[in-house]
């Protein structure tokens, strides 16, 4: 029984994909389970760690949350802020709320559309496995998750949520702060791909290596990335590329070191 709901709580997520919702009054749309905000969910239960959400609020229509019944609890995460002031910026109509297909071809279903809309959203969850696997180290997880998912608070994000005055990235203070800038073509980032791809390199590790390297360098470089761009947001306190390749190194030894057994040699 269980099962089966499973099922088709699964299917209900393929075809709210096939739609895309318009605002009219905003009652007709549920704040937390309808992907109203670009198609995706504009924030998730999880965001709030242990914090318990009352089934009521649960149950808030976008118009709910904008006309302020039960935004108190949003108030308590980051994020949230930032919803509540871009929720500001909404302008609803007398129509009602609607879900529009996206797989239309002269203004009719179509089928084919339909199907290829389902295909590539199955390749694009090919990520998984990777975020939830039990070798990763569990407060990188939820940073990974964050990315894969394009969801991380990074700056060109928060732009389109709140006016800020400087969208440039922390790490490197150059170019603007964007997911895949931070995470591939920031100066800051390349240098310590490159001290990973140096130190893999100069080591001797079993063939199942890949595996390692998987989990390990990419969760754990992903989360000091975005660790480092975090305390100079927050604290102001700036590591250099050293300290945190330094943290690089110790959790991947430490996750190499429960993993597997393998000889103190082939660890060093
Ligand atoms: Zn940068």
């Amino acid at each position: 029984m269980v099962w089966s709901l499973k099922k088709i709580l699964k299917l209900k997520d393929i075809v709210i994909s096939l739609f895309d919702i318009q605002l009219g009054n905003g009652r007709g749309i549920l704040f937390w389970y309808d992907p109203w905000f670009e198609n995706l969910h504009i924030v998730l239960k999880a965001e709030f760690g242990g914090v318990r959400i009352r089934r009521d609020f649960l149950n808030s229509s976008v118009r709910d949350i904008r006309d302020g019944d039960y935004n108190t609890l949003l108030r308590g995460i980051l994020e949230g802020v930032r919803i509540l002031s871009f929720m500001q910026t909404i302008h609803f109509n007398d129509n009602i709320d609607s879900w529009v297909w996206k797989v239309e071809r002269d203004v009719k279903f179509n089928s084919n559309l339909a199907w290829e809309s389902i295909r590539e959203r199955g390749n694009d969850v090919g990520w998984t496995h990777v975020v939830w696997s039990s070798n990763i180290i569990p407060r990188q997880q939820f940073v990974l998750w964050l990315l894969f998912r394009k969801r991380l608070s990074t700056r060109d994000r928060l732009k389109r949520f709140m006016d800020i005055p400087d969208s440039k990235c922390l790490l490197c203070g150059d170019n603007e702060e964007t997911m895949d800038h931070l995470f591939s073509g920031c100066p800051f980032t390349l240098e310590l791909w490159r001290r990973i791809i140096k130190a893999m390199e100069l080591a001797f590790f079993p063939s199942d290596w890949i595996d390692i390297k998987e989990m390990a360098i990419l969760k754990v470089k992903v989360y000091h990335i975005w660790m480092e761009r975090n305390s100079r947001v927050f604290t102001r306190v700036r590591g250099g590329v050293d300290d945190v390749w330094n943290n690089i190194k110790f959790d991947c030894n430490s996750l190499v070191r429960t993993w597997r057994r393998i000889s103190k040699n082939e660890q060093n």
